[in-house]
């Protein structure tokens, strides 16, 4: 049994010299072979995706300590046209091809930017709750550095009946934040809760979120 890497045709002899071959040769691949046999999401379906991202992170922010730290959401049937279209343009974005396998990687402020134009949402990565004051929010940048959001599909296989289901899945990995906010000449400035005590001079957390509004809400869309 042969193995053929399908992004430059070498012919290998097992599957295990294929994935090391595609780890080696072609890292950085942002090539898709089989793009041209996808078909063009139409807007109502993008709309709902991004509409799934923004409601499921959002789900993921809380006011508490138990809502800080490393978070996890799945999408378990995720189009892989739509995946394509929402992040292929990004200079993160990877196909591994032998392991049916796409990435695509924000991070800082940069990041935090780029995904309110994808998701085409203002306040995508934030939460408030107006009666304590408090926000919870994705972290992607604090004083110290700078964190990833990560988006991961992969293709999975189901077999149900003799019959094969192939569908792909999402996972989104981010690291989530709370603190408290006040106004301030009509910008909003944060601070850490646990900072407060502290360091007042370190306390007040440059907070990455809703700035103007975004003008240009299209994402190289032909619609
Ligand atoms: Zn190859």
């Amino acid at each position: 049994m042969t193995f053929q890497c399908y992004l430059c045709q070498t012919i290998l002899t097992s599957r295990k010299q294929l994935l090391s071959h595609e780890r080696t040769k072609h890292k950085n691949n942002k090539t898709i072979p089989h793009l041209h046999l996808l078909i063009q999401p139409s807007f109502e379906q993008l709309i709902s995706y991004q509409d799934a991202f923004i409601i499921l992170i959002k789900k993921r922010l809380g006011f508490s300590r138990h809502s800080i730290g490393q978070k996890r959401l799945l999408i378990n049937v995720f189009p892989e046209n739509i995946f394509i279209h929402l992040f292929q343009s990004e200079p993160s974005f990877r196909y591994n091809s032998a392991l049916r396998k796409y990435r695509c990687i924000f991070k800082g402020e940069e990041g935090e930017k780029r995904l309110k134009q994808i998701l085409n949402y203002e306040c995508w990565s934030s939460r408030q709750d107006p009666e304590t004051k408090t926000t919870g929010y994705v972290l992607l940048a604090n004083y110290e550095e700078n964190y990833e959001i990560s988006f991961i599909w992969v293709q999975t296989e189901l077999i149900e009946n003799n019959r094969t289901f192939q569908c792909g899945t999402v996972t989104c990995t981010f690291i989530t934040d709370s603190g408290e906010f006040i106004n301030e000449n009509q910008s909003q400035k944060y601070i850490i809760k646990d900072k407060i005590t502290n360091n007042s001079n370190q306390s007040q957390h440059r907070f990455i979120l809703p700035r103007s509004p975004l003008q240009q809400l299209t994402l190289n869309q032909d619609v």
